[in-house]
């Protein structure tokens, strides 16, 4: 059997600092996977430049007229990580037999990507890289993202647990995959939905290189908040849930100030009052929200709007590249 032709697609966004340190480790690891026979030599490193301000495309340019293992993408803005990665595996699945997503920063050990691909040879077809470890993040990233997959499982968005987008996939996995249409994305959410054979490859994870993160708290927060409200509706269950509380207690609570009120006990209680007042008002407004922000995604998907679109390719990218 012919060896896999695997892409690592690789986001890219504002990262000259670290594109030059760590496009030497990705090419090291495709040379060693390719001379131990695991992955044929028509292997490639595809970086998606997700529309940097910094010379990141430059350098991607200039990495892929050195070496023709070396392509890109550029996408045609900013949109984001999850956008970035999902225009570089679909653009690569019609190219290889194995995706590998991984971050550019070298957090995540790449000598992971060997139980991988052996995994893929075992006929995983998903394989799923989880750190064993967060010694390396500070206290305060290694708390905030273990109270992310506790809060996104309980809110019902099944993802696996300290598993980002380090992952591999087959090209069978990514075409059905495709047919996942949604426009709000969260991979690694999305990925488990699409079944077939999967595994878990632990390592791990070091600090980054160089730069800076790109997901400080309130991006995480953003992240989750779309993870629960594109996977799940429970939040939604949770507040009718919550209503119909409430509404037994208020009934309650009539009965209480009728019987109260007939038997001339009734006091002016214009606290109690005020506070159920604004409680309720409170809650609804919260309430409302939450109603609000699957609103919002529902006016976003049935929009439709492209979920990347792509404005510059190297040159081997370019062959049967769609719309050309
Ligand atoms: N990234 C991207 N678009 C963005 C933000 C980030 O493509 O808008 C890429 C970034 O270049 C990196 C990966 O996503 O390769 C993860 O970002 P980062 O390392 O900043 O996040 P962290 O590892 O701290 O969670
Ligand atoms: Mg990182």
């Amino acid at each position: 059997m012919t060896p896999p032709i695997l892409y690592i697609v690789i986001p890219c966004y504002n990262e000259q600092e670290v594109l030059p340190l760590t496009s030497g480790m990705f090419l090291e690891k495709l040379e060693s996977l390719t001379a131990a026979g695991k992955i044929s030599e028509k292997s490639r490193i595809l970086f998606v430049n997700d529309g940097s301000r910094d010379s990141t495309w430059d350098i991607i340019q200039r990495l892929s007229a050195q070496d023709e293992r070396f392509q890109g993408i550029a996408q045609s803005r900013n949109r984001g990580h999850q956008n970035a990665v999902l225009a570089g595996l679909m653009e690569a699945k019609d190219r290889c037999d194995i995706t590998i997503s991984i971050d550019c920063d070298g957090q995540d050990d790449l000598n992971a990507m060997d139980a991988m691909v052996d995994a893929y040879m075992d006929g995983c077809d998903i394989v799923y890289g989880v750190r064993a470890r967060r010694d390396t993040d500070t206290f305060f990233k290694r708390a905030t993202a273990q109270g992310f997959y506790k809060f996104l499982n309980s809110m019902g968005a099944e993802v696996v647990y300290n598993h980002a987008d380090y992952r591999l996939m087959s090209a069978r996995a990514l075409q059905a995959f495709a047919g996942f249409k949604e426009v709000n994305l969260f991979l690694r959410g999305m990925v488990p939905l699409v079944g077939f054979k999967s595994t878990s490859v632990y390592y791990d994870r070091h600090e980054r290189l160089a730069g800076e993160s790109h997901y400080p708290l309130k991006k995480m927060l953003a992240l989750a908040f779309d993870g629960i409200t594109s996977l799940s509706v429970k939040p939604i269950r949770l507040i009718t849930l919550f209503g119909l509380v409430i509404s037994l207690l208020s009934f309650l609570g009539i009965i209480w100030a009728l019987i109260t009120a007939l038997t001339g006990h009734s006091v002016a209680g214009w606290a109690s009052t005020a506070c159920i007042v604004c409680f309720i008002g409170g809650v609804q407004a919260l309430f409302l929200g939450v109603i609000g922000e699957y609103v919002g995604k529902i006016y976003l998907e049935v929009k439709a709007r492209p979920r990347y679109i792509i404005s510059e390719r190297t040159e081997e990218m370019q062959e049967d590249a769609p719309g050309k």
